[in-house]
């Protein structure tokens, strides 16, 4: 990996973590408790809930990858950082730049999805 990537891929994983905290804040505000005499306008509750459910997940799912960003953030720098951590080979260039928190390569990471 050149210097050049190296900054790329911080500078995405930067931008990710910023974009995500205002995602994480929108949806925080979004799937508080809803009140069981709160007017819903056009929606009905069944409806208002089951947003909710997505919404949950939607925000679990993002501080996930919060957590992986912010974990790859502090990894950046290092030597280690783009190498896999089952087989020890360069995870390809471009799948870091898509998911700069990627630990595996993809060859382990699907192995590691089939369990
Ligand atoms: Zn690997």
């Amino acid at each position: 990996m050149t210097q050049d990537e190296l900054t790329q891929i911080k500078t995405k994983i930067i931008q990710e973590i910023a974009h995500l905290k205002e995602q994480i804040i929108q949806l925080e505000a979004i799937t508080q408790p809803i009140a069981p005499d709160c007017s819903l306008g056009r929606l009905t509750r069944v409806e208002a809930m089951n947003e909710k459910v997505v919404n949950d997940r939607i925000l679990d799912e993002s501080r996930m990858k919060l957590k992986r960003l912010q974990s790859a953030l502090s990894r950046v720098e290092r030597e280690d950082f783009g190498i896999c951590v089952d087989c020890e080979e360069d995870i390809a260039i471009g799948r870091l730049m898509i998911r700069p928190e990627s630990i595996r390569c993809i060859a382990c990471a699907t192995a590691f999805q089939r369990g």
